[in-house]
């Protein structure tokens, strides 16, 4: 990996419909910009809700990125591909979702900004996020040099 091609990590998510379609369908898109590569893709786990219970079973996992584009430019794509692909925002936080987007990790970059937090702040204590993650990368590190192995064995059960 070079200073010119940074690790770029997504995570994906479903809970609504039909869930593997839908991650299949926000990955054509990406992939379909001229400047955006879907370089790999995890494979895809059931997964218990966590925080609003009372809903469907998710869908999960991650994708690696080749791409310059900045990570807010990045993070408004794939904002707008949640929205394509119906996603409507005013219910419970961390409730139902057709798609949801989040990006991961932006190679060594820490970015604290209004509306993007990079490494995402959530997915330390989610194995639904660590787990794929090693396993497009069974060495990828955190900007401060954890291993995302590390963070998995670390967690509870
Ligand atoms: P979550 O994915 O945590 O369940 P949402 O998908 O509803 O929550 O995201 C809400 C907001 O989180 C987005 O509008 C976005 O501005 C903000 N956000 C901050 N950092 C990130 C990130 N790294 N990836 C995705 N969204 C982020
Ligand atoms: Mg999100």
């Amino acid at each position: 990996m070079t200073a010119a091609q940074p690790g770029v990590y997504i995570g994906l998510g479903s809970n609504l419909g039909d869930r593997r379609g839908m991650i299949q369908r926000a990955l054509a898109e990406l992939d379909s910009a001229p400047d955006v590569v879907v370089a790999a893709v995890s494979s895809l786990q059931e997964t218990e809700p966590c925080g609003y219970r009372a809903q469907p079973t998710f869908l999960n996992g991650a994708a690696r990125l080749e791409t310059p584009c900045e990570p807010r430019d990045l993070l408004e794509r794939l904002l707008s591909i949640e929205r394509a692909l119906g996603r409507t925002r005013g219910g419970p936080r961390f409730g139902p979702r057709l798609i949801d987007l989040d990006l991961l990790l932006y190679g060594a970059r820490v970015i604290h900004e209004p509306g993007l937090t990079v490494p995402h702040p959530r997915m330390h204590e989610r194995r639904f996020v660590l787990e794929p993650l090693v396993e497009l990368d069974p060495d990828l590190t955190l900007p401060d040099g954890t291993r995302v192995h590390d963070l998995l064995q670390a967690l509870p059960g």
